[in-house]
């Protein structure tokens, strides 16, 4: 019996399946070009808020050395340190008086240009005097203030961000000299307010400092420390409440978040920071603000004292549009790739049900409805493919032809049902009784062809003689009567010089009739 072949559905399962893995795939590696990407300029953001920051504080500093230079820079100014160092007393007081009243006018005007800070020193880091605190002085900020220290032992400028006891800032220290010698030192500072002002008037942000709970506790006296206030985004950092409250003030104009969003976004980050902050590491994030549906961008920046210590971290939040690009755009590379996957699978399924449906029909078509056995039409397929066979190899191969005998009476004994009752047992019988490569065909009504390759003549008479045999001793039940049939066969063995399948079938046809003449249920063999 012919069989579908079960290859025609595996075939679009294993396309489909390819498919499928095809699409992951490029799922998978597009999320990482687009994670990689968006990692490249997060990294980028982050160094070019460094360059920003850095910016401001360098031309901060400048404008501190130049100020140095022109006011204090001198060796009148130098004079009062030189003497201030050989007395005490009120003598010293004296010249302290001089220094206040010859720069307290300066002092405001620096103050307008954001220089919070101006601190004379004698060597060994005594406090001499200080503008910002004239009545504090004649403390010692040695193993305190390491800048000044510095500036004592080296004798060289030091400028960088240094925690204080009453305040942090962009310290800028100098060495003084009366006549090359070193008399004492002074401080321009800037408080960090200052770089914040700047920071949003060059770049649109929220910009804000938030300094390290130990720092704040070691070093800010307990007065000092209540000007801090708790930083949402760690717990470990503390935030200035001037700044905060600043921020909040200009959060309308900026127009990037409001307050409780912005609460809630460092609520949200705490989390995703930790542990980049404890590492000291200078970074970026990326987060969708839902209100007005923006993309911010919230750098951190690790702030070093001039130590090299990390004592705290400058922050900045601001709205970005490339971001937000690059994330439209892969929503939209992923719709597109999972439309083109479904498009394919679709296509494939109805593809593989399509040929499904025709592998079937074509199944139908070739095989008979009754018996299961080929139908003539593929017989003749089969035959012709046999002859070509022969002609071209110089094989061989016989035809039988059987009729069952009598079988009209077979319909008329036992009806109709009867009779198809005996052609599906004779069919299956014959199936059975032959190889597996000879093909069994019902070649109409009770007739039967049988096409036996590699077998000659004398063969086939044998294997026709077999099967005249198995008919004949077959018995069929059918509605509790015994049927037996016999049947007649016509044997031929094809020759090339038949020329086709046609002599060949009246050759056979010819010795069925003559099986029929001769009695019935014999074999007829035709050379
Ligand atoms: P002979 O020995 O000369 O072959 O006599 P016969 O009666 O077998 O031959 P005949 O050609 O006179 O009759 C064949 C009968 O087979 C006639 C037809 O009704 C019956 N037949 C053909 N196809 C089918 C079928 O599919 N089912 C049934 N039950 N009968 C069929
Ligand atoms: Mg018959
Ligand atoms: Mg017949």
């Amino acid at each position: 019996m012919l069989k579908v072949n079960s290859s025609v559905t595996k075939g679009p399962f294993f396309f489909a399946a390819f498919l499928l893995l095809f699409f992951l795939a490029s799922f998978y590696l597009i999320s990482l070009f687009h994670h990689q990407r968006e990692e490249n300029y997060l990294k980028q953001v982050t160094e070019q808020q460094r360059v920003q920051l850095q910016s401001i504080i360098y031309s901060l500093e400048k404008t501190a050395d130049i100020v140095f230079e022109i006011l204090f820079d001198n060796n009148d100014t130098a004079e009062i340190f030189f003497l201030a160092g050989k007395v005490s007393g009120e003598k010293r007081d004296g010249l302290r008086q001089v220094l206040h009243e010859r720069f307290a006018s300066r002092y405001g005007d620096l103050q307008e240009y954001g220089i919070e800070f101006l601190h004379f020193h004698l060597p060994e880091a005594v406090s001499f005097l200080r503008f910002q605190s004239p009545s504090t002085y004649g403390d010692s900020l040695h193993g305190l203030r390491h800048s000044i220290d510095l500036v004592n032992t080296n004798r060289l400028p030091v400028h960088g961000f240094e925690e204080g006891h009453v305040s942090h800032g962009f310290r800028n220290v100098y060495p003084l000299f009366y006549w090359h010698e070193f008399v004492g030192t002074m401080e321009i500072s800037y408080s960090f307010s200052v770089v914040r002002e700047l920071a949003v008037r060059l770049f649109p942000a929220i910009h804000t400092l938030i300094i390290h709970e130990d720092v704040i506790s070691r070093m800010a006296s307990e007065q000092e420390q209540k000007r801090y206030i708790s930083c949402r985004v760690s717990p470990l950092y503390r935030e200035d409440r001037r700044v905060a409250e600043r921020i909040q003030q200009e959060l309308p104009a900026l127009g990037i978040i409001s307050l409780p969003e912005l609460k809630t976004l460092n609520d949200e980050l705490r989390s995703s920071v930790a542990e980049r902050m404890a590492g000291g590491e200078a970074f970026s994030l990326a987060r969708f603000v839902t209100e007005g549906g923006k993309m911010l961008l919230i750098s951190f920046l690790p702030v070093r004292n001039v130590e090299g210590k990390d004592v705290g971290y400058f922050v900045s939040y601001r709205e970005d549009l490339t971001l937000k690009g690059y994330s439209r755009r892969y929503r939209q590379v992923q719709f597109v790739i999972f439309c083109l996957a479904l498009s394919a699978l679709t296509v494939v399924f109805f593809y593989a049900r399509q040929t499904q449906r025709r592998k079937k029909y074509q199944a139908l078509a070739t095989v008979d409805g009754l018996t299961g056995l080929a139908n003539r039409f593929h017989f003749d397929l089969i035959l012709e493919q046999a002859i070509r066979q022969v002609n071209r190899n110089n094989g061989m191969f016989s035809l039988i032809l059987f009729d069952i005998d009598d079988f009209k009476k077979v319909n008329d004994s036992y009806g109709h049902d009867g009779g198809d009752k005996v052609l599906i047992h004779i069919s299956s019988l014959i199936r059975a009784s032959v190889r597996e490569q000879d093909l069994v065909a019902r070649w109409g009504g009770e007739e039967f062809a049988v096409l036996l390759p590699d077998t000659g003549a004398e063969d086939a008479r044998i294997v026709s003689e077999k099967l005249r045999l198995a008919v004949q001793e077959n018995r069929i039940w059918f509605g509790g009567s015994e049927i037996q049939v016999t049947s007649s066969f016509g044997v031929a063995q094809f020759k090339k010089e038949m020329g086709g399948a046609e002599p060949l079938f009246r050759k056979v046809d010819q010795a069925l009739y003559r099986a029929k003449e001769s009695g019935k249920n014999c074999v007829i063999i035709v050379g």
